[in-house]
């Protein structure tokens, strides 16, 4: 995010702090400070009301950073690179490089970011309760930071996209119907809908004479809104690239291996000198599987003179191939779906190309640096 300063790095991702977010500091520290605690508990010097309240500010800001930390190291986890946490003026936003490929992964690096602020709030209720008769600033942060988890993990529970329940809904529904197209749709008409609500009560809020917090929540719906609006533009570009054939960018200077050659040969003859992840597998002019790097790797070194790559390829029955004609996007769903990173395509039993993530992505980027539509 532009106009953020780096505040350190933990677990190789790097922390950061949007200007905004100091905004909110300034917004939390003052409002505990000079009308919540003040009602909640007499007595204080003026000093004690600020100090408490800036140090409970501090430490919403860390319950912030651990719930984007939960949804980063799940990310992580499952292969998905994470560059950045920023805090800014809405809470945390985890840069993470990749789109989840699969519906399971998405459920959880979204849920788990509830889930963690749940668990600061059951904990800190907890130590409240326990601390009720103890120091009366502590039991202030404690309860305050009970509160303000909870409120967290139920706000971010919406479901409504790209909130984490937005995320949540979306997982379900892609497992359910398979297409994560379209339920990147339906959590995004969910996301605009409950925006549009938040400006309605925020309008309503300002005529009942709130007009702060009344602006507050219009201001909340209308950035929900933008957010909902432009994970609608990426679907959007999926569309764009519906109807365009793969035969338009797949590899056709494409070399190919016969199956009852050796391992060794097949690493000394095509994958060492062309740097080739991915080989068809070709007898008689059919395609009858694949081979790829990672088959290789299961192979000890002493075997490669035994063993054939027939013996080790994918078969061609098991094996998900495109045909010239289906479109970019059944290309990049297979990919994800099966979480490869190649694919090959196949007319009338003959290989004829490859299709890789890279081959789409070059695609896009160039249209998209053209400025071509269509
Ligand atoms: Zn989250």
């Amino acid at each position: 995010m532009q106009s953020s300063f780096r505040l350190g790095n933990i677990f190789g991702i790097d922390i950061g702090i949007h200007y905004t977010w100091l905004f909110v500091f300034a917004l939390v520290t003052w409002s505990l400070a000079a009308l919540v605690f003040p009602q909640t508990f007499q007595g204080w010097s003026t000093a004690a009301y600020w100090t408490v309240g800036a140090i409970a500010a501090l430490l919403l800001f860390v319950s912030v950073l651990v719930h984007e930390l939960a949804h980063s190291l799940v990310a992580k986890r499952e292969g998905l690179p994470v560059a950045s946490i920023t805090l800014f003026i809405f809470g945390g936003v985890s840069n993470i490089q990749k789109e989840a490929t699969r519906p399971r992964d998405e459920f959880l690096m979204a849920f788990v970011g509830p889930l963690s602020s749940l668990v600061i709030g059951v904990v800190m209720t907890i130590l409240a309760l326990l601390l009720s008769n103890a120091n009366q600033q502590v039991f202030a942060i404690v309860s305050y930071l009970a509160g303000i988890n909870i409120l967290l993990a139920a706000f971010n529970l919406v479901p409504a996209f790209p909130l984490d329940g937005g995320r949540v809904l979306r997982a379900i529904l892609w497992w359910w119907t398979g297409s994560m197209m379209r339920a990147t749709r339906i959590a995004s008409i969910a996301g605009q809908v409950f925006a549009y609500l938040i400006i309605f009560i925020g309008l309503l809020f300002v005529f009942r004479g709130d007009i702060i917090g009344g602006l507050w929540l219009v201001f909340i719906g209308w950035f929900l809104n933008n957010a909902a609006e432009s994970s609608y533009k990426q679907l959007a570009t999926q569309q764009l690239l519906r109807g365009i054939p793969v035969r338009n960018i797949m590899t056709k200077d494409l070399q190919t291996t016969s199956p009852d050659i050796t391992v060794r040969e097949l690493i000394e003859r095509y994958i060492l000198p062309g740097s080739i992840r991915a080989l068809p597998v070709v007898r008689d002019s059919r395609m009858v599987g694949l081979v790829t790097l990672s088959d290789v790797q299961h192979v000890p070194q002493e075997e490669w003179d035994n063993v054939r790559v027939e013996e080790i390829m994918t078969p061609r029955e098991k094996l998900h191939v495109l045909t010239p004609r289906d479109d970019i996007n059944m290309a990049l769903e297979s990919l994800g779906e099966q979480d490869l990173n190649q694919l090959p395509v196949v007319d009338d039993g003959r290989v004829i190309g490859m299709v890789t993530r890279g081959h789409i992505i070059r695609f896009m980027q160039v249209r998209e640096e053209l400025g071509v539509r269509k």
